[in-house]
């Protein structure tokens, strides 16, 4: 059995990735698994435990980082994300394609690490900065701190395209959502 792909959705904080995300899981006939990350980050109103993130305490992420049991894991603007290691695998191993959901710094640490090519990476680009911003403040979820650190750090990320195999840009959730889906099946043909 071919191993399932590790698809890597990259992108700054409110480009729109897990409406993408979403949108690709439902409307499209293509089987992926959603890697559900780690977080020491607060719960937002909307978001289920266990769907959304695994939300746990510093200390017991430290216990995860001890244990190894992370695929990589980063700190995001005063948080800590991690992507569990034995689950992607054991997914992969079956067959099914994995998608993470991860920033730039982590994205660089699971290419490295992975060394079979059934590894496909995007980076989706917001069609403006403005847009972006706005899009973080409708969300209506982060401190003016916050978005304003989660904004400086997303125009690094724009910086940081160079090591995934697209940028996509998200002009439209069902135009971008095709071009990936599209690019995803055309490497899920390859031998
Ligand atoms: P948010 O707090 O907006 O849910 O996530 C902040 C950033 O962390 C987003 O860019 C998100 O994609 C990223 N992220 C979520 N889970 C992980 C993970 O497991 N590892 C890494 N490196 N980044 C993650």
């Amino acid at each position: 059995m071919k191993k399932g792909l590790l698809i890597i959705l990259s992108g700054p904080s409110g480009v729109g990735k897990g409406t993408i995300r979403r949108y690709i899981m439902e409307k499209f006939n293509f089987p992926l698994s959603y890697s559900i990350s780690m977080t020491t980050r607060p719960q937002r109103e909307k978001e289920v435990e266990g769907v959304d993130y695994y939300f746990v305490s510093n200390e017991e992420f430290q216990r995860n980082i001890d244990a190894n049991n992370f695929l990589e894991w980063e700190e995001f603007v005063g948080n800590r994300y991690g992507t569990p290691k034995d689950k992607v695998e054991e997914l992969r191993n079956q067959g099914k394609n994995v998608l993470l959901e991860i920033e730039v710094n982590g994205a660089g640490e699971v290419m490295s690490k992975i060394d079979d090519d059934r590894v496909i990476s995007f980076f989706l680009m917001p069609p403006s900065i403005d847009a972006l911003e706005s899009r973080i403040r409708r969300r209506k979820t982060e401190s003016e701190e916050i978005i304003q650190q989660r904004l400086n750090k997303g125009k690094k990320e724009m910086t940081m395209t160079a090591q995934y195999d697209y940028v996509i840009l998200n002009d439209d959730v069902a135009r971008a959502s095709q071009e990936i889906v599209d690019l995803i099946k055309a490497k899920a043909r390859k031998k």
